[in-house]
């Protein structure tokens, strides 16, 4: 009774473990027809100064509309695509899209920057000839188009991306470096590579008004970065108390919900082009009690 009991428990596992392999490959699938068409979006977030309240900058974050499944979160699909391949298609993509829409925001503002999200998948890939290309359109002045990389990534390097990263600082490509505090983070890499932002991850800023170790911890990144000569970035900003202590703290830029989601191009650009006020994202809010 008991083995049959066991058995049957045994089939249905494989069975819905056949069922998840096979809606996996059924998105991987659909993502490569995907390609090329309205499905895939670059949705724009604002990065505010903190200084000012100022938009200063846009991290681009992709979007798919999937057909019959609406609306899937990249924390799904791009896994999927770092696995295929796709990612390099899809990043060369990201990457050309963001830099065309950043050369017209730069008509509203003149250093205007757009970060895009670079996997490590996409430097393990043969991507050599998207990464000059993309190095010959940043040519001359200050590229409309920044990098976000990861921790994961500067620890695995090897000569390969080290050189690569330089030749696109040599560029002028600014690099971010995404997520930070929750990698294997070795501060080691900090003095190998001259980045130009640190983006505290959200984990970090999530409920800080309530939280004094994330506070300190927040404020000891804070203070580490500036004397490395990095500008921060921090990320998941939802409250105006969050805001408002990572401000004190000196943080130089803020993104999140507080200021905006990511939003499909007509709507950012309203955003950007709006008034002083509209600009300025509301930052009459009181201070800190
Ligand atoms: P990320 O680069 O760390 O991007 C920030 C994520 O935090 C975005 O999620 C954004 O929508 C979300 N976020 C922003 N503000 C808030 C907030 O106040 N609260 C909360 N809870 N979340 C906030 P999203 O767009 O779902 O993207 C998830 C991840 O997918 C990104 O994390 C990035 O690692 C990856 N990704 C997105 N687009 C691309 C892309 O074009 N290429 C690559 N390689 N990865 C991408
Ligand atoms: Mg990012
Ligand atoms: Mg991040
Ligand atoms: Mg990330």
């Amino acid at each position: 009774q008991s083995k049959d009991a066991g058995r049957n428990r045994f089939s249905y596992f494989t069975r819905s473990m056949q069922e998840v392999a096979q809606a996996r490959m059924n998105l991987s699938n659909d993502l490569r027809r995907a390609i090329g068409g309205p499905q895939l979006q670059v949705y724009y977030q604002p990065i505010v100064d903190l200084a000012t309240g100022r938009i200063g900058k846009a991290e681009a974050l992709l979007r798919w509309r999937h057909p019959a499944q609406g609306l899937i979160s990249p924390v799904e699909f791009i896994p999927i695509a770092e696995h295929n391949g796709l990612i390099v298609t899809i990043g060369d993509w990201v990457f050309h899209e963001a830099l065309r829409q950043a050369g017209h925001w730069r008509a509203l503002d003149a250093d205007f920057t757009v970060s895009v999200n670079v996997s490590p998948a996409q430097f393990y890939r043969n991507n050599d000839e998207h990464y000059s290309e993309w190095l010959r359109h940043c040519k001359g002045g200050s590229p409309a188009v920044g990098l976000e990389i990861t921790e994961g990534l500067l620890l695995a390097s090897n000569a390969a991306v080290i050189q690569q990263l330089l030749a696109f600082q040599d560029a002028g490509i600014q690099l971010s470096l995404d997520d930070f505090g929750t990698g294997y983070s070795s501060l080691s890499y900090l003095r190998k590579f001259n980045l130009d932002f640190l983006k505290i991850d959200q984990s970090f800023v999530y409920n800080l008004e309530h939280d004094a170790a994330n506070v300190a911890l927040c404020e000891a990144i804070i203070v580490m970065a500036h004397k490395l000569g990095l500008k921060v970035i921090a990320e998941g900003i939802e409250t105006w108390p969050q805001c408002e202590l990572l401000s004190r703290a000196g943080c130089d830029y803020g993104q999140g919900f507080l200021f905006g989601p990511a939003l499909p191009v007509e709507e950012f650009e309203a955003l950007l082009k709006a008034p002083a006020g509209g600009k300025r994202l509301g930052w009459d809010a009181p201070p800190l009690a």
